[in-house]
């Protein structure tokens, strides 16, 4: 088909479908078709400005609205998206790659942070303390930002967004989103259905683009807060230059998660969990496993269960009902399968090689099968870099001390997890190890929709994790009153501070 007959994704402003001003776009690709299926728009620093306006005309009457009227509007949401689930898997799993069920599970996981945001008016709720001095009350109110940005990575085109908008817009606050570029569909998608719940036009608004939105986002002076999400050189940018313009700024950013595999731990449960958690979405997930560090005693065994269950999985287009799909992009296939060539040039030893996969696809798909690079030196970079893709590597070490100091000594601080019987253990490793997310005999330890989600060190920037009591915060402030009703009577003039009477 000639490129230029494809459709092309316009931006979604005010309620409705909306070219913008700017004339750049970007093909959009189907990952495991290997061919562009659409355009996405780019817009420009007056598109943004155009979007926040909006916005901040919304604002007026969102902000005031009662909460009542939210929640009626998030328990709607919640109702339609879970009818139309599959209708958003779908298109995810044509611009993302990922299998469906795991576009599924995306949405599933999404969908508990929209179910949290139901109940804001429990978590907005402020304290009262009745008359602390005689006749006088403080209590204190919880109140919307304004206007707030987003910006979410390609790895999770539904989940990411709905980490924060259903939170930010329940709380009062009105939404610029910037999906990924390269699977932007499902943002426009939900912010469609977000109006057929009811919400007011211009609450929540998609503007597609690049660094030009993104910066003219963090510039704005009518933007309140950023929540970004991407990888960690972006994320520390955006941090920057959002504060430095007077933001709230929480920036997740990039990981490089290691499972640490003690002697006396069930080896048929770890090596399951390492291939789930190292090859589920081919690898592309910020809580990815790509480390397993193994206590050399139990090595080998594992190594050999782990390449057992490794032949077993099928790579695919994501509708066929394989086990894994295609990467994001060509470039990202190829640099990905270049850490194979750096892992033989380094000494380490390639067990499984993805590059000569069979798949059940497309020729022109971006594909790549599992890897498995055993006895990875910690100087090289398989090891030092976040690969994102499905390399995982295998790391030995000595015991409990050598592996703890190991994962501590990485800039990233992502997730982690231990597999043990041993309950003395896996308490200090809790302890112990600097990381915001901790799996004790769970790979992938994503808290749930009323916890919150972070990492620690290169992993976040800023001082709130993503959604739960950290999301309600982000996009709420705090205002306290004291306030005094005289009794008919008056206390006359007294310079001093009050003291309690
Ligand atoms: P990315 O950093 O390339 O892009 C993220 C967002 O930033 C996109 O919307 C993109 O358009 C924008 N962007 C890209 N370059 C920019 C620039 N120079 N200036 C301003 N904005 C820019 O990340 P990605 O490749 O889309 O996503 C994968 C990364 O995200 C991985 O590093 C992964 O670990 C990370 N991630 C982290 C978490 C987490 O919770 N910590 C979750 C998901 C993904």
């Amino acid at each position: 088909m000639d490129p230029t007959d494809l459709p092309v994704l316009d931006h979604w402003v005010g309620g409705a479908a909306w070219a913008g001003e700017s004339t750049r776009t970007q093909p959009v690709t189907d990952p495991a078709l290997g061919v562009a299926t659409k355009h996405v728009r780019l817009g420009s620093t007056a598109d943004v400005d155009h979007a926040v306006e909006v916005a901040r005309a919304a604002y007026e009457t969102w902000g005031v609205a009662s909460m009542a009227a939210r929640q009626q509007v998030m328990f709607r949401f919640r109702e339609l998206f879970t009818a139309r689930r599959e209708e958003l898997a779908e298109i995810l799993t044509g611009e993302h790659g990922k299998v469906l069920s795991d576009a599924l599970g995306e949405i599933a996981r999404g969908l508990e942070v929209v179910e949290f945001a139901c109940g804001m008016p429990q978590l907005v709720k402020g304290a009262y303390s009745e008359n602390v001095s005689t006749g006088v009350d403080v209590y204190s109110l919880r109140q919307p930002l304004g206007v707030v940005g987003v910006v979410s990575p390609f790895n999770f085109p539904a989940m990411v967004p709905l980490w924060f908008f259903p939170i930010a817009i329940a709380a009062g606050n009105t939404v610029v989103l910037k999906p990924s570029e390269k699977d932007p569909s499902p943002a426009v998608w939900m912010a469609a259905l977000m109006q057929e719940a009811g919400l007011p036009d211009g609450v929540l608004n998609v503007v597609h683009g690049d660094k030009e939105a993104v910066d003219a986002l963090l510039d704005h002076d009518d933007v309140a807060a950023v929540s970004f999400v991407g990888s960690t050189p972006i994320a520390r940018y955006v941090y920057e230059r959002g504060t430095a313009a007077g933001k709230r700024v929480q920036a997740l950013g990039g990981a490089k998660n290691h499972m640490l595999v003690l002697p006396d731990a069930d080896l048929d449960l770890v090596a399951d969990a390492a291939v789930n958690a190292g090859f589920g979405s081919a690898g592309e997930r910020c809580m990815a496993v790509s480390v397993v560090v193994a206590v050399d005693s139990v090595a080998d065994a594992l190594v050999a269960k782990v390449r057992e269950r490794m032949a077993t999985l099928r790579t695919g287009d994501g509708r066929r009902a394989c086990d894994m799909g295609p990467l994001i992009t060509r470039e990202h296939r190829d640099k990905v399968a270049g850490y194979l060539d750096a892992a033989v040039a380094d000494g380490a030893d390639v067990v499984v090689d993805g590059r000569g996969v069979e798949v059940d696809g497309e020729p022109d798909g971006f594909w790549l099968g599992p890897s498995l690079v055993d006895r990875v030196p910690t100087t090289s970079a398989v090891y030092t870099d976040e690969i994102f893709g499905p390399v995982l590597s295998v790391v030995r070490v000595g015991g409990y001390e050598e592996g703890v100091a190991l994962i501590n000594a990485s800039p990233y601080g992502n997730g982690t997890a231990i597999f043990t019987h041993d309950g003395g253990a896996a308490r200090r490793f809790q302890r112990e190890v600097e990381a915001g997310m901790v799996g004790v005999n769970v790979p992938i330890p994503v808290p749930v929709a009323y916890h919150s989600f972070g990492g620690w060190k290169a992993s976040l920037f800023g001082d709130t994790k993503a959604y739960g009591t950290h999301g309600v915060d982000f996009y709420t402030r705090e205002k306290t009153v004291t306030s005094r009703w005289l009794d008919p009577s008056h206390g006359g003039v007294d310079l001093g501070f009050p003291r309690n009477s």
